[in-house]
């Protein structure tokens, strides 16, 4: 491993003037949970390291007029344990109490879990100069594929690990970047983008960028949510395919929907054929089922991931009853 300078800015702006005083390779960190691995695997080499969980008020969770605002440095236990996000956001509270173990938790950061890097086996592996790595190929494609993506993989199979990110992205929530010269606020679904866009990165932040904090949009009468997991062993796991559900319903009626899946592409990925089948109808049983084989429908598997297209649709008709059946927040 490679010595680094390490740094620990007093504030958001001091982070911002270290990041663009032109030094190569500076990396943030959040709990270290994801970076460090990188380091110690040899998978990344920085040359600076800026630790972002000192600084004041980048930790804080608070309600808005509108929305609910989470720092980017809080902890994903801060997420699971809050009142409020229990209360009105189900789907975020629990994708967050499944994440791993309870010291992962403790140690891990919203900012950290919405950035990680993906736990593709050839990525992770220093020896392997995969596409991610700038290589030219994906080893996944035609090498061992059990976990990796059944949705827009093409130059990359790796899914993306977050259980946060596909509940933000069904909740509609935004995520804030901070550079040197001000903000910019997108939607988390457009934080992500799939290999296609950029191979190397899961995500559109900048250089000069800090994700500062997300953004969640308070709930309407009639607006519910849930997440469900499937994980391969009894705990601590990644998601082998999970699916977050926002929807406003009267009833069994459904006026609008969101389904995002996490562990079956290189980003959360939003079921929309399922989402326009369900939009305005009654659910029962066998419309959702109906609905999630859709979507299933336009899976491409590789070799040894078919169960994976299974799996997702019963995982996605687990979560949109679960959303639909849950009481109002
Ligand atoms: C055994 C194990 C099991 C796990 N299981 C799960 C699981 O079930 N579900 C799940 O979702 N995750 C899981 N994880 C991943 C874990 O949740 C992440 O490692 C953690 O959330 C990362 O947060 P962190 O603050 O430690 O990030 P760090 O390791 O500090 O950073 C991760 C990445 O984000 C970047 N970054 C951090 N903060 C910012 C910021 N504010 N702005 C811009 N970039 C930033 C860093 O540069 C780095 O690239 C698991 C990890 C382990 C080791």
């Amino acid at each position: 491993m490679k010595n680094f300078e390490y740094g620990k800015p007093a504030s958001i702006e001091q982070a911002l003037a270290f990041l663009n005083k032109g030094t190569p390779d500076v990396f943030l960190m959040g709990g270290g949970t994801d970076l460090l691995g990188e380091i110690k695997e040899g998978i990344v080499a920085p040359a600076a390291v800026l630790d972002l969980k000192a600084i004041p008020g980048l930790a804080g969770i608070k309600k808005e007029k509108d929305a609910l605002v989470i720092g980017a440095a809080a902890s994903i236990a801060d997420v699971a344990e809050n009142a409020d996000i229990a209360g009105l956001f189900p789907a975020l509270h629990q994708a967050a109490g499944v994440i791993s173990s309870p010291q992962l938790r403790i140690m891990g950061t919203v900012g950290g879990n919405l950035c990680q890097r993906p736990r593709c086996w050839y990525y992770r592996d220093a020896s392997v100069l995969c596409a991610k790595k700038g290589g030219s190929k994906c080893y996944a494609e035609k090498g061992r594929s059990k976990y990796h993506a059944i949705f827009a993989g093409g130059f990359c199979w790796s899914v993306y690990p977050s259980d946060l990110a596909p509940a933000l992205v069904a909740l509609g929530a935004q995520i804030v970047l901070q550079a040197a010269g001000g903000e910019r606020i997108l939607p988390v679904a457009r934080f992500y983008a799939p290999p296609i866009v950029n191979v190397r990165k899961e995500n559109v932040l900048a250089g000069g960028e800090i994700l500062k904090e997300v953004r969640i949009p308070l709930p309407k009468p009639g607006d519910k949510s849930a997440y469900v997991k499937f994980i391969e062993r009894g705990a601590w796991d990644f998601a082998v395919v999970s699916a977050a559900v926002w929807v406003s319903a009267a009833g069994n009626s459904v006026r609008d929907i969101r389904i995002v899946c996490g562990g079956v592409a290189p980003i959360p990925w939003a079921l929309t054929a399922a989402e326009d089948a369900l939009r305005g109808s009654r659910v029962s049983q066998i419309s959702v089922s109906r609905a999630a084989a859709k979507a299933a429908a336009q899976a491409v598997p590789l070799s040894e991931n078919g169960y994976k297209v299974y799996l997702l649709e019963s995982i996605v008709t687990d979560a949109v009853l679960k959303a639909v059946r849950a009481p109002h927040s």
